[in-house]
């Protein structure tokens, strides 16, 4: 049987989708939002009327005209509320807080240990809580405060129930995060997978319908957007590119499998060959620092160089696996590894020419800002709770 929907509801579909609309492609005018949604200007109008009332929406003068009145342009108020984003990383968690579009007004990054289980879930959650409370006190006066906290976790998660199900190198299962959060808080918490997150940003700043985010930090995650919509695939954890297989029987990995392809291209494989090297005579370790270090001993040691590249040589290896499977209109690069881009991305970009299929060679390639994953975490609550969000559709 058809499901019915009451007009009430659809009131507030179409209001959202007027919002995502405004929110991805402002400034635009009613009679644009018209034109595109096929919605009747009457509805727009009133739409609009109801979030600048709301003060989501503002008005910011006159537009050019195809022939008649110039008509006025609408933009998202971006002072109306603020979120909070963390990017929580093995080695460091950042926290944001935002505005409604993303414009950053308090960053604070805090280093800790979390491999292999040094952290526990408790001490994790408490940092959390702590570096939430933190941002909420940075918040200026606004209209709607402090909208939601979104969470970006370097793992397998599920943003429906708000459980983690598993963080190989923090070695978390089974972890209720927003049921361990969300009594702190007087506003709602949303996680999602750190790589999601990147996706989720680059997405609304690219407007590329079909892009992979590669995360590499630590590990490697990735964020598959296809046809405008994030891929999470039939259980919600799609996009563990990072785990699969290089190398049959090669390094052993966190997630118990061999050869993954985190092993070699990722701040974990950029210290072993660090490691490897016979002139890199420092005694090395995993930390917030490790890539910003070995970036300023590159300029003058080779061994640094050369560990870069080498690292390029897999991260192009396994970026061409994801182009020739999924032919995507952009790749984007994020993470700690991102500001060592003239190091690696050479090569990267060498591999992909050799190993990319006819015009996968020439799929565009870019690096991320270094806030992507914990801006994307921070327009988590306005994607739940204002947009349509399509991007956390399963
Ligand atoms: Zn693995």
């Amino acid at each position: 049987m058809a499901k019915t929907v009451d007009a009430a509801t659809m009131r507030q579909i179409n209001k959202k989708y007027v919002t995502e609309m405004i929110y991805n492609q402002g400034p635009l005018s009613r009679i644009d939002i018209s034109q595109v949604t096929g919605l009747n200007k009457a509805t727009v109008s009133s739409l609009v009327d109801e979030l600048i009332a709301e003060q989501f929406v503002q008005e910011i003068g006159l537009g050019t005209s195809s022939g008649g009145r110039k008509p006025v342009m609408l933009k998202i108020n971006s002072s109306a509320g603020f979120c909070i984003g963390v990017d929580v990383q093995i080695t460091h968690m950042k926290t944001v807080l935002a505005d409604l579009t993303g414009g950053i007004v308090y960053k604070r990054i805090r280093p800790m240990d979390a491999t292999h289980g040094r952290l526990s879930q408790g001490q994790l959650e408490e940092m959390i809580i702590e570096e939430i409370d933190r941002a909420t006190h940075q918040a200026p006066p606004s209209c709607h405060g402090i909208l939601g906290a979104g969470i970006a976790l370097p793992g397998i998660v599920n943003y429906r129930t708000g459980s983690a199900f598993y963080l190989p190198n923090i070695e978390i299962e089974n972890w209720d995060v927003i049921g361990a959060l969300s009594q702190s808080f007087s506003f709602p918490i949303f996680i999602d997978n750190d790589g999601n997150c990147g996706a989720w940003s680059l997405y609304r700043e690219r407007q590329e319908r079909n892009l992979v985010f590669v995360n590499v930090g630590i590990g490697i995650g990735t964020g598959i957007v296809v046809n405008g919509q994030l891929y999470r695939g039939s259980n919600g954890i799609a996009g563990e590119f990072g785990h699969t297989s290089i190398a049959a029987m090669g390094v052993v990995c966190a997630c118990g499998s061999y050869g993954c392809w985190e092993q070699y291209a990722s701040e974990q494989a950029l210290l072993r060959y660090l490691r490897e090297s016979e002139d890199v005579p420092e005694a090395l370790e995993l930390s917030p620092n490790l890539v910003s270090l070995a970036v300023e001993q590159a300029a003058t040691q080779s061994g640094y160089q050369r560990a870069f590249r080498t690292l390029g040589q897999y991260l192009g290896v396994g970026i061409a696996n994801i182009i020739n499977a999924l032919n995507p209109g952009l790749v984007v690069i994020g993470g700690t590894i991102a500001q060592a881009a003239s190091l690696f991305l050479p090569e990267v970009e060498y591999v992909i020419h050799h190993r990319a299929m006819a015009t996968n060679k020439h799929v565009a390639l870019t690096v991320a800002h270094e806030d992507a994953i914990v801006v994307g975490a921070a327009q988590l609550p306005i994607a739940h709770t204002l947009l349509q969000s399509p991007l956390a559709e399963v």
